[in-house]
């Protein structure tokens, strides 16, 4: 085969993909086994020191789960990738890998609810400390922010569930002065739209259940390393990357290098936490990626034509799709030329009782928590998603009583928008 480097068309169907040594199987397979077996006694030892390349123990390392992480680390343009539990999951051992307690994490303020939560919740309990810093932040303000015990800059590159977008090159620069790496939760925009890398990202974070699996059916999150980052430049910074492990082996520093991150990451975070990733739910995540891009380019045309159809409708305050009406196209245009995604949200001008007559009158949309599914799901943000919070915080975020998200699906646009439009139309003045 030539050099030729072939299009993202192209490796989402074939990047990581094994041809079954036992019955030439062109699907990969569901390798559904705990564990492999040792070729010696002499060979258990080296697989547990990872001295073979054989594997162990699928808590960690399953061959299913190894070729969907490594065709998602190549859609984004990074070395190698892990799968855990969740996205959840993916933000907590991603963390896990970069801080520890007594570090400080600096985060935007428009943040996936669920995340937020993890920070303010258990993850503050364990000693690390998150500090927002607005969204539209120059570059002066977040070098500011930086402390000597940061040790991630994290940021959504479209924000769930109002689609403010990062500025992710500006975040890359910060990153670049600071020697801070930049953590981007690229889960809305897909490695379709949007590679953080190419902007000066060292991890990016999926949850895998939304539209690169996009069928709805699987739970799932990735952690992906971009082999970009000198964990060496400070090493104080990163002690666990640098201290020599049991029995005098290397750090994980001297051994992989620019990939002594992603290594921690699954031979130590994911090997003593657990948040393991099915095989199963492995290849329904596969055959999820290798429609990716026909799938977003239909997600984009339908979420135009949502957004199209519903910014101006009488009932509708205010709608938030990036791009349209908001004041962020140049940066739309930089980050996201190929388009902006499928959640579009609205906020009723009607309040709440708009919302729960909108929503109760919807035949085709579901109502339901979940986004980048082929159907079309709506949901009231501040009594679910954001139902814990106080009033005054849900409206800091953002969050007003009418907001309706819309995760736009692949059913026929005209279907969809009749459906919106129609159960618009029993929403109380
Ligand atoms: C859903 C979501 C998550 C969490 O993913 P789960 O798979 O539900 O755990 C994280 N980040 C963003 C932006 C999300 O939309």
């Amino acid at each position: 085969m030539s050099e030729r480097a072939w299009a993202f068309e192209t490796r989402q169907i074939h990047a990581g993909a094994i041809v079954d040594a036992e019955a030439g199987a062109r699907v990969t397979p569901i390798y559904q086994s705990a564990g492999y077996v040792f070729d010696s006694f002499d060979d258990g030892a080296e697989r547990f020191a990872g001295r073979s390349a054989q594997r162990a123990y699928s808590r960690n390392d399953n061959p299913t789960n190894v070729v969907a992480a490594q065709r998602i680390a190549d859609l984004e343009g990074g070395i190698d990738g892990v799968l855990v539990a969740s996205g959840q999951a993916a933000i907590a051992a991603a963390l896990a890998a970069l801080a520890q307690a007594g570090d400080h994490v600096l985060t935007t303020d428009r943040l996936y609810e669920g995340t937020r939560e993890m920070m303010r919740g258990v993850l503050r309990r364990q000693g690390i400390a998150f500090e927002a810093v607005a969204l539209g932040a120059d570059e002066e303000t977040w070098i500011a922010a930086v402390r000597p015990e940061t040790r991630a800059i994290y940021a959504e590159s479209i924000a769930n569930p109002l689609g403010e977008v990062a500025d992710l090159a500006l975040l890359g620069r910060v990153s670049r002065r600071t020697g801070v790496p930049l953590v981007v939760d690229n889960t809305v925009a897909t490695p379709f739209l949007c590679r953080p890398f190419e902007h000066g990202a060292a991890v990016v974070i999926h949850s895998t259940s939304k539209w690169l699996s996009g069928h709805g059916s699987v739970i799932g999150g990735a952690v992906v390393d971009g082999g970009t980052f000198d964990w060496s430049a400070a090493p104080e910074r990163f002690p666990h990357l640098h201290t020599a492990r049991p029995h005098g082996a290397p750090s994980f520093a001297e051994r992989f290098g620019r990939a002594a991150y992603v290594a921690y990451l699954r031979s130590v975070v994911v090997l003593e936490q657990g948040p393991s990733f099915p095989a199963t739910s492995a290849f329904l995540l596969l055959h999820g990626i290798e429609t990716l891009s026909l799938r977003m380019e239909r997600h984009v045309a339908n979420a135009l034509a949502v957004a199209t159809a519903l910014r101006s409708h009488p009932a509708v305050a205010r709608l938030h799709y990036p791009g349209v009406d908001d004041g962020q196209a140049a940066v739309v245009a930089r980050l996201l030329p190929d388009g902006a995604g499928s959640i579009v949200s609205i906020e009723l001008a009607g309040g709440v009782e708009a919302a729960r007559a909108f929503l109760d009158g919807l035949r085709l949309v579901s109502q339901m928590t979940h986004i980048g599914d082929v159907r079309t799901l709506a949901i009231h943000s501040g009594s679910t998603i954001h139902g814990k919070l106080e009033e005054a915080e849900r409206r800091e975020l953002g969050i007003t009583p009418g907001l309706v998200r819309i995760s736009v699906g692949l059913e026929r646009a005209e279907d969809i928008v009749a459906d919106l439009v129609q159960a618009l139309e029993g929403v109380p003045a």
